[in-house]
């Protein structure tokens, strides 16, 4: 059996005939993987000002937020941008059954925000470097 583990260290993928990129299932193991460990992020609504629909949204990886991009972030640090399409992803990834985890699709600078996003989250989340995430990244240049 391949060697896999949580980032992926080798190309193996759950999904062999499947087109869905490796960044793609990646992002998703890794925000349900937080969730599912306690780490849910906070996605429904702006964490200042309370809107369902924050404007440019921006999201917080150490207070694990979303909020607006013109509203205070809910902690200190690091504040990456999402997308009206990155916010429902990650928002479809964290309440999805299972089963559906895989059913939507983003265009290209969507994906991009989603990704970095979701490692990000998970890296600041758990605070701690991984040497598998280092040699995915290394084999992926
Ligand atoms: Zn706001």
């Amino acid at each position: 059996m391949p060697r896999c583990c949580i980032w992926g260290s080798t190309p193996c993928s759950p999904f062999p005939e499947s087109s869905i990129p490796p960044e793609h299932i990646k992002a998703v193991f890794e925000l349900r993987l937080m969730c599912l460990a306690g780490f849910a992020p906070a996605l429904d609504r702006c964490a200042d000002c309370g809107t369902h629909t924050p404007a440019d949204p921006r999201f917080s990886v150490y207070g694990g937020g979303v909020h607006c991009s013109s509203c205070r972030p809910p902690a200190q640090g690091k504040s990456l941008p999402l997308c009206q399409a990155s916010l429902a992803a990650m928002r479809h990834v964290c309440g999805a059954d299972p089963r559906r985890i895989f059913s939507f699709t983003l265009d290209e600078p969507a994906a991009a925000r989603f990704y970095r996003v979701c490692e990000e989250y998970a890296l600041a989340q758990l605070d701690r470097g991984f040497g598998t995430l280092d040699y995915w990244r290394a084999v992926k240049e």
